[in-house]
């Protein structure tokens, strides 16, 4: 590290590392201070049993520019494999089910063309919800601010709502859609249907979540002069200048990024004495989790669904994602294991009722429900993470604007994916407004 003051991004989720790649490719001396032992926050590595797990299952898209920005820069090229989103139920067993794959084509045709092959839905639903998707597409993707996703739904048949966009938005927004915002689950269909046309893409890494990001993140920096402080925790300290507290030491800093957790951010901000707002902001809001279950089984059931995710019937799972990459990567002691699943409920439930035991063995007799001869479950290892994102409300929306120009303190900005009022909480809002931050504290500084 340089004589000079460097900038301090304090939390290494992917909010600060984008902060951090930013400020260091820019020339500038950075230290990223993170409390846990490994970079990633709530986009990190879970070993287990030889096992590299994610703390949760993530989906990315081709409309996460930002985040594609971040990985090129990190890695040469995108360590991302595209593959067509291939909207599937599991087995044939779904009731009602409905299935879409966008095509390779522009957009809005890889949607219609979509429509136009899509399974489980009368030549009525089709033609409402295009009538539906071309209005809203005319207004600019815009709805009233209070609107819920429900309301933005209602004109649709109940088949298009219930077996194709509510279960989107839910986990788009990662809140039950009867009060989630309607205006940022739009802003998500504009970027996913209505971009270019790889935007409808899913993204799939080659790596755990923390060798995507978080390991690539500490090599660029000390590429650049700059370090990584795991296993530390800093706060903000008040003062005419911009200084943060480290283990009870006071470090001058030339700037400082917040990209903490909007729950972490009250005890990270100290007594900052512009901060009333910010805090007052964040009081404003409320909490979802997620719950991933990794189900380990001999081998695949031959009923599987041959795409790498697809849709269940929400009882209680409602994604299941084929992990045969993280076998793949799998070291020594790992169970001997043919077929892995993570198992994804969105949004709290009364799934969140029941120990990991019991919920795996839940979702295993689901499965086995569609999948009869599923083989017998020989691993599980379950991973709720309480507060994996705050609730995507109108009300939220409201409560967080202005926080992406906030400045708590001089020198100061705030990073996170509830900085980033267009997205609901997801890795591309978390980068973006790591971009942001800093970019923003480059200019402050000159
Ligand atoms: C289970 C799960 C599934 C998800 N699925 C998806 C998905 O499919 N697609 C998608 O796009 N998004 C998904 N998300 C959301 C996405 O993971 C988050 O939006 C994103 O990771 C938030 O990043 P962040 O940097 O803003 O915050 P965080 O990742 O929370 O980072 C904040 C960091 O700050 C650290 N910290 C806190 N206080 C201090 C301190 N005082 N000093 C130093 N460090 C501190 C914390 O330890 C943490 O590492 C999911 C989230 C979860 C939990």
């Amino acid at each position: 590290m340089s004589s000079e003051a460097p900038f301090v991004v304090v939390g290494g989720g992917w909010a600060g590392c984008a902060a951090a790649v930013t400020l260091a490719r820019a020339g500038r001396p950075v230290r990223l201070v993170e409390t846990a032992g490994v970079l990633g926050g709530r986009a990190r590595r879970v070993p287990r049993h030889g096992l590299l797990l994610d703390n949760g299952q993530h989906l990315m898209l081709g409309a996460y520019r930002a985040t594609r920005a971040l990985l090129a820069t990190l890695h040469g090229t995108v360590p991302l494999d595209a593959r067509r989103l291939a909207l599937v139920p599991w087995t044939a067993t779904v009731p009602g089910a409905v299935s879409l794959k966008a095509r390779a084509l522009p957009a809005p045709l890889s949607l219609l063309a979509g429509l136009a092959t899509a399974h489980g839905l009368t030549v009525a639903d089709r033609a409402a919800l295009l009538r539906w998707f071309v209005a809203l597409s005319r207004s600019g993707f815009a709805c009233a601010a209070e609107a819920t996703v429900s309301a933005l739904l209602a004109p649709l048949p109940a088949p298009v709502r219930k077996m194709l966009w509510e279960p989107l938005a839910l986990a788009a927004l990662n809140t039950p859609v009867d009060v989630a915002s309607g205006q940022v689950f739009a802003n998500v269909l504009r970027d996913t249907f209505a971009g270019d046309a790889r935007a409808s893409d899913t993204l799939w890494p080659a790596l755990d979540l923390t060798a995507l990001v978080g390991d690539a993140t500490a090599r660029y920096l000390a590429a650049r002069g700059g370090d990584v402080l795991l296993r530390t925790r800093a706060t903000l300290a008040a003062g005419a200048t911009p200084a943060v507290r480290i283990d009870d030491h006071l470090v001058a800093a030339r700037g400082v990024v917040l990209a903490v957790a909007p729950h972490q951010l009250l005890a990270t901000l100290g007594d900052a004495p512009d901060a009333d707002a910010v805090r007052e902001a964040v009081a404003l809001l409320d909490y979802e989790s997620t719950t991933t279950v990794y189900l380990g089984y001999p081998r695949a059931p031959a009923t599987a669904s041959p795409t790498r995710f697809a849709q269940l019937d929400a009882a209680p799972g409602q994604w299941l994602f084929d992990r045969a990459d993280i076998l793949a990567r799998a070291g020594a002691g790992a169970p001997t294991i043919g077929a892995l699943y993570a198992v994804v409920v969105s949004a709290d439930g009364p799934h969140l009722d029941f120990g990991p035991p019991a919920l795996a063995r839940l979702v295993d007799a689901q499965l086995r429900q569609l999948a009869p001869d599923l083989a017998p479950l020989m691993w599980s290892q379950v991973i709720a993470e309480r507060r994996a994102t705050y609730a995507c409300t109108p009300h939220s929306v409201a409560a967080r604007r202005g926080l992406a120009a906030a400045m708590p303190a001089r020198g100061v900005r705030l990073a996170g994916d509830y900085v980033d009022t267009d997205y609901p909480a997801t890795l591309e809002a978390a980068v973006r407004s790591g971009v942001r931050a800093a970019e923003a504290l480059l200019h402050d500084t000159g």
